[in-house]
């Protein structure tokens, strides 16, 4: 089969790529696995060596590498550069912390010593998405690589240029042959991958379908799962906030990537003494970013990664209109062959319309009225999604309580945009997934937390 590679600007082809057979994914996944036979042994400061080293070549590609993204998934060249950068910090990270993260533990029992070991599992499959296509695999390559584990990709269908840079990217570093591999298959070879004796885990970046469908087979056969799937992230906006700030943070995070980020706001719950003045800003805001063609300096928003993907959400707006939302910004497909979405605003989103209940992945921001404070918490809780949440309020102490105490996700922040940050812990709850990436936590999910007993 074959997979093509198409610029969401334009709906041309860039090139084709041919899958791997499955004779071919069997060879690889047997070398991953005779690499990891030495890796699991190689010193920990040789690991955070080739990690610096991977930081480098990324740093030193990372013009090329934009480039690759702005044609393969449409992201402006600006925020794909930020993204190479974050990807080399990750590396960086874990070259620092790696070893002290995986410190054998010394806990005190009646043996003459017992302790606890972190050891590597073997191979970790990745099935990653398209919308942050280094990013998302970097965050976690670089822990499983410093935790001694090796690493099969099997990337989105529309990145497979990104997906075999990577591989390059690892080798460049000076990794060992095949401690890391891209396999080039539809998603319907994965399942016959988990089955492989040699794969030990799998973590999976995508739509909570996806997760499902993953998790079900890999949980059949008794292997670890890490889910990081959708989300629909209330920003509570709370009476006393500061309405420029939350207006500015709101728009900026709605747009991440075209509004293709699991953590990008989705649904903005407005406390109804402020909701007309912050929709107004909101608006404003919204208008003034510039759609356009990701190579283009100054472009906020680029195209959507995909036509089909972005006919599906336009098909979800206008049932969210139907069920009685009103459209006060965008909601119109531009003419020509792209996947181009405008920044659209939704007002009088209630319980029950499909732009609350659904995620809407693109452009697009439903505006949520809320009775007060408890009124906001209740709609913000009230999803089955809890990856992402973020609450505005001048008074910091308050928003801290509600953020620990009364949002029900993963992140919850305070005056901020929910980010991802290599020192802290990333994932969901409720069908947002389970388990956590980056940080202390990240490292340990893919590790035998091994207890050692000496009478
Ligand atoms: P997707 O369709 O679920 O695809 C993600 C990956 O899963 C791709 O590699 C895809 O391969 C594969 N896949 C899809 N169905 C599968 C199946 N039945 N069995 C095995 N593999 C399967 O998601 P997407 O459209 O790329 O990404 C958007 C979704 O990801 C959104 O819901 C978003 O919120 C979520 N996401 C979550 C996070 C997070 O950290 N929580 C981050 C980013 C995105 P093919 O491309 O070959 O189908």
């Amino acid at each position: 089969m074959d997979i093509f590679s198409v610029n969401p600007s334009n709906g041309k082809t860039i090139k084709k790529y041919t899958s791997h057979s499955d004779k071919q994914v069997e060879k690889k996944i047997k070398q991953t696995h005779t690499a990891w036979l030495n890796w699991r042994n190689s010193p920990r400061a040789e690991r955070g060596r080739l990690l610096k080293a991977m930081a480098s070549v990324l740093l030193e590609r990372k013009d090329e590498l934009s480039n690759l993204m702005a044609l393969e998934m449409g992201k402006p060249l600006k925020q794909g550069i930020a993204e190479i950068e974050k990807c080399a910090a990750v590396c960086e990270y874990y070259a620092a912390n790696a070893a002290d993260f995986l410190k054998d533990q010394l806990i005190e029992t009646d043996a003459r010593k017992s302790f606890v070991t972190f050891q590597p599992l073997g191979i970790v499959l990745a099935i990653m998405p398209w919308n942050f296509p280094f990013w998302q695999v970097f965050r976690f390559l670089a822990p499983a690589l410093a935790a001694g584990n090796c690493g099969l990709l099997k990337h989105a269908s529309n990145v497979p240029g990104c997906a075999l840079a990577i591989e390059d990217i690892v080798k460049a570093a000076g990794f060992p042959q095949h401690v890391f591999q891209t396999l080039l298959v539809g998603s319907d070879k994965v399942d016959a991958i988990i089955e492989n004796k040699h794969i030990q885990a799998v973590t999976l970046t995508g739509s909570t379908g996806a997760g499902q469908k993953v998790a079900q087979k890999a949980g059949s056969l008794i292997k670890k799962t890490v889910l990081e799937l959708g989300g629909s992230d209330a920003y509570v906006v709370l009476e006393d906030a500061d309405l420029e700030l939350a207006a500015e943070t709101c728009v900026n995070s709605r747009l991440i990537n075209a509004g293709q980020s699991c953590i990008a706001a989705k649904r903005f719950i407005v406390v109804k003494e402020v909701e007309k003045e912050f929709t107004r800003l909101f608006v404003e805001k919204m208008k003034a970013k510039k759609i356009g063609d990701p190579f283009e300096e100054g472009v906020d928003v680029g195209p959507q990664a995909r036509i089909d993907l972005r006919d599906e959400l336009h098909q979800q707006i206008k049932q969210a209109i139907k069920q009685g939302a009103k459209c006060v910004l965008g909601g119109e497909v531009p003419k020509g062959i792209n996947a181009f979405y405008p920044p659209t605003v939704l007002t009088k989103v209630k319980e029950g319309n499909i732009a609350f209940e659904e995620e809407l992945f693109g452009p697009v921001a439903s505006i949520i009225s809320a009775k007060d404070e408890t009124d906001a918490i209740r709609l913000a809780n009230k999803s089955v999604f809890g990856l992402g949440s973020a609450v505005f309020t001048k008074n910091i102490s308050h928003g801290e309580l509600i953020a620990c105490t009364r949002l029900e996700a993963g992140s919850c922040f305070v005056n901020s945009q929910v980010k991802s940050d290599s020192r802290l812990p990333f994932g969901g709850i409720k069908q947002s997934g389970y388990g956590r990436e980056l940080g202390l936590f990240g490292i340990h999910e893919f590790v035998n937390i091994k207890t050692v007993f000496i009478a």
